[in-house]
């Protein structure tokens, strides 16, 4: 790691701390994440490699955070193992260098919402992050990946430019996403699709869409569409808003694992909750939020929903 200066931690990820850090020889920026590769015997698990190669792939495109190299530093095992009676296992760590980007979508909302100069995102910034996230999932569903954990903190932003990128893609898979980060923080259940909270086992791309709809609705807002703090306070949030689901709306929703009887609420108007957003953004946004999710728009469809027609598309 000596061709790196770490500069300063910059978040905590689920799977550990990220640094921006200088490469020495190009003086460009990167940002480090350190992953907690629990090594055995044979070495970096599959699993993981698959992962990286895969995540190495998909940062082909624009719109997905660019995973410029992997760095795998094994410890010199005298360092860590003082006592002669623990059997030296060397411990290794993974690196992922990623290109650096100033800030991501949680703290440029909170920006917004907090300090000096409280005020609503642009709008036409909204469509322009909107479709930037539509392309990058829309590229990982084309490549089979979901990403399963969508929500503000990792969709990274170039600002000057009004650049949006996906950031901690697939590490969900080969790092399992846990129920606590491991400095302990509640993992956010905000962003969850409903069959994933009842329990489905059986998801698809349906889970990224309601993601995105969630953070949709949260750019207008400036704060959370359903800010759950329990699986079953989440499930409520979103009862509350778009109406305890039926059969008829989504078939075989009474049969999923987890789901029980629940107080019968009646669907809300969608747009309310959304006040600044025009009549296209909340179709769009509906669209996303389907029970249903074989009903719910893809990525790719989202593209061409009405909603962007205002969007100069060349320039992505
Ligand atoms: P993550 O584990 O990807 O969710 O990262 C945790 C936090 O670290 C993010 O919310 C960002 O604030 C920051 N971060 C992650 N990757 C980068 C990057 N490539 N450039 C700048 N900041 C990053």
């Amino acid at each position: 790691m000596d061709k790196y200066e770490k500069l300063e931690k910059v978040g905590e990820g689920t799977y550990g701390k990220v640094y921006k850090a200088m490469e020495k020889a190009s003086g460009k920026l990167v940002a480090l994440k350190k992953t907690r590769l629990e090594m055995d015997e044979e070495g970096i698990p599959p699993t993981a490699l698959r992962e990286i190669s895969l995540l190495q792939m998909l940062s082909h495109s624009l719109y997905v955070v660019r995973l410029l190299c992997v760095e795998h530093v094994l410890q010199s095992t005298d360092s860590i193992s003082p006592s002669p009676a623990v059997s030296p296992s060397p411990k290794s760590n993974l690196y992922l260098v990623f290109e650096y980007l100033d800030t991501d979508l949680k703290k440029f909302i909170d920006s917004h919402r907090k300090g000096q100069n409280p005020r609503p995102l642009d709008p036409s910034l909204i469509q322009r992050f909107m479709f930037q996230l539509c392309k990058g999932v829309a590229h990982c569903h084309s490549h089979g990946v979901l990403h399963r954990d969508l929500k503000p903190q990792n969709l990274l932003l170039d600002k000057d430019k009004g650049i949006l990128k996906i950031a901690d893609l697939g590490l969900g898979r080969a790092f399992t996403v846990p129920l606590k980060s491991y400095t302990h923080e509640i993992v956010t259940l905000w962003y969850r699709a409903p069959e994933v909270l009842l329990g489905s086992t059986h998801y698809s791309t349906g889970v990224d869409i309601w993601s995105v709809g969630c953070i949709f609705a949260e750019m207008v807002r400036r704060q959370a569409l359903f800010p759950g703090d329990s699986e079953f306070q989440q499930l409520l949030h979103i009862f509350r808003l778009l109406g305890t689901p039926t059969e008829h709306q989504w078939p075989g929703v009474t049969s999923l694992r987890d789901w029980h009887v629940y107080p019968k609420w009646e669907p809300q108007n969608l747009a309310r909750s959304v006040p600044s957003l025009s009549p296209e953004g909340v179709d769009l946004l509906s669209q996303m939020l389907k029970y249903d999710p074989a009903e719910r728009i893809s990525a790719k469809s989202a593209l061409d929903h009405p909603y962007f027609d205002s969007l100069d598309k060349s320039q992505f």
